[in-house]
């Protein structure tokens, strides 16, 4: 498959999976005389079978492309960057904050690994927090290998390349950004906006170890991209959307939804993010734990700024309450 229009064509690489996200998006663009990589799929043979099938069918050899963009440095979007960067050398595109995270530096990760650690006793997690912290300090020795070998050529706000605008868009990761051609109404959105699922905006450190509001900050890059004049977007999973107005209105509206169920369990008295996890999740909290706790801290995150709850440290751990009632007590239940 292939969009084209007058000089430029987009060659989506969908490779699907049985995961609720459906599929790894990735897209060859053609513009101008020059071949670029928008995002990289994820590190497997059978993605890289799909994206030079895809070359193939097009005409293309490894040695046309020009250059390669991500959208952020998520293990999904960057899989196939060292192995097609082995071969021919090219220049990567990123954002100023993906660097870090690509090049797997170790003073960041362990600051990562402290932030975790901190954050979860703060938000009352106990074991489980103790245990995913396990994990995080196992992954960093796993992911060692993925290190992304090549040079990075940054980028910010307002760039272009290939053709195409930079927009940040921080809030699933704090490097996020989407890609916008003005002329031809398209937006390569990575996992900005994906059809049949909420995006995460997973909570994160910023380099300094402080704590990003990751939900605030998406809903800002959500509401920011409700103004483009965009006909076709193209997301790093999923179908590609021609209704990123609804959808994105979709989007904001379940985020206050939520943010309203959480507000009313804390207002029945469950004061602390763990136990609002424990409570909202439920069996999904052990399954998914580090997902569930990013988006109930998120969404307190954005209850705060809206001056609907407030909170107050007791033993090391923060409890929330709704606003305008005096802060009672915490008890034992
Ligand atoms: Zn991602």
């Amino acid at each position: 498959m292939s969009i084209s229009k007058e000089g430029f064509s987009v060659y989506p690489v969908i490779v699907p999976t049985k995961y609720s996200l459906r599929s790894f998006n990735f897209y060859l663009l053609e513009e101008a005389g020059s071949l670029s990589l928008i995002d990289a799929g994820i590190n497997s043979e059978e993605c890289w079978e799909y994206f030079m099938q895809t070359m193939n069918e097009n005409g293309f050899t490894l040695h046309d492309l020009t250059r390669i963009i991500i959208t952020h440095n998520h293990e999904d979007h960057v899989g196939l960057i060292n192995r097609i960067s082995s071969i021919k050398e090219i220049p990567l595109y990123a954002h100023q904050e993906s660097i870090h995270r690509l090049k797997r530096d170790k003073g960041f990760f362990s600051l990562r690994i402290e932030f975790f650690d901190q954050l979860y006793r703060e938000m009352g997690c106990g074991a489980a927090g103790e245990q995913q912290v396990q994990k995080l300090k196992d992954a960093v020795r796993k992911n060692e290998k993925n290190r992304i070998q090549t040079d990075i050529i940054t980028f910010a706000e307002a760039d272009r390349i290939a053709g195409l605008q930079v927009i940040e868009t921080p809030g699933h990761s704090p490097d996020h950004v989407v890609l916008l051609h003005e002329q031809k109404k398209c937006l390569f959105a990575g996992d900005h906006l994906i059809s049949h699922i909420s995006s995460n905006a997973l909570v994160e450190p910023d380099r300094d170890g402080e704590r990003i509001l990751t939900l605030v900050e998406y809903v800002d890059s959500l509401k920011k991209c409700l103004q483009l004049d965009v006909e076709i977007l193209y997301p790093g999973h999923g179908e590609l959307i021609n209704n990123h107005k609804e959808l994105i209105t979709k989007r904001l509206h379940r985020i206050d939804e939520k943010a309203e169920r959480i507000l009313r369990l804390i207002q029945s008295g469950i004061s602390t993010a763990n136990q609002l996890a424990y409570t909202y999740y439920k069996g999904k909290y052990e399954s998914q734990f580090p997902l569930v706790m990013s988006e109930i801290i998120g969404h307190l995150d954005y209850l705060e700024t809206q001056h609907k709850v407030q909170k107050e440290v007791k033993d090391g751990v923060w409890h929330y309450y709704a606003y305008g009632k005096p802060i009672k007590k915490y008890e034992v239940r």
